[in-house]
Order: C-alpha cells, then structure tokens, then sequence
C-alpha cells in the first residue's frame, strides 16, 4: 500500500547536508564508503562546494558526520520507528 511505503522510506537512515554549514571540505564523501554523498557544483552562501546525498544506500553509520570538522553541517537519522522522535546523542547523531 502507497501509505506503508511512504512510512517505510520515513524510518530509513538519511543523511541531510546543511548547506549553510559546510566548508566545502568533502571529508564526508572520503568517509562514506556507500557512495550516498557525491561532490557536487551546489555552493551556499558562502561560495563553498557543498556535496549532495544521492539516492538510497544510507546505511546511518554516521562516518560522514564523525569525519566533518564542521559542528552541524551534517545530521544523520538512523532507522526508527514510525511513532518515535528524533533523539540525538551527546555526539549530535539523531536515533
Ligand atoms: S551515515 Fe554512513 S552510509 Fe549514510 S551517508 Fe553518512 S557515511 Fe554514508
Ligand atoms: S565534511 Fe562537513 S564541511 Fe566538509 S564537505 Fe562534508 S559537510 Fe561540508
């Protein structure tokens, strides 16, 4: 059903880049050994490259986010349930 899908695709590991954040290192595409992040020619407001997530493949290891310098330039959701909020740990990586 359309529904339990779209609820499905809300519980899987993403990662969000947040632009405004970024320095444009692409410490976090080395990291990823999934490919989920990919440099891209998207700069912020600051001129800097910021690498954009493709697809699916997220698996919510959090490497990307362990290997950014930049304190809150990347979130990662890790697989939760439907009816549960996001809780981050004292690191920042959201559960
Ligand atoms: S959490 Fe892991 S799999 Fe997901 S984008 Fe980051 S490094 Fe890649
Ligand atoms: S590691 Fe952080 S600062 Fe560097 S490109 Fe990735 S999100 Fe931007």
């Amino acid at each position: 059903m359309k529904g339990d899908d779209t609820a499905a695709v809300a519980r899987r590991p993403r990662v969000v880049i947040h632009a405004e954040q970024c320095k444009g290192c692409g410490r976090c595409v080395v990291a990823c050994a999934n490919g989920v992040l990919i440099l891209s020619n998207d700069t912020n407001s600051q001129g800097h490259l910021v690498p954009r997530a493709s697809g699916n493949g997220c698996r919510g290891c959090g490497l990307c986010f362990y290997n950014c310098p930049e304190p809150g330039a990347i979130t990662v959701y890790k697989r939760k349930a439907a009816d549960k909020e996001k809780v981050r740990d004292a690191a920042g990586v959201a559960r």
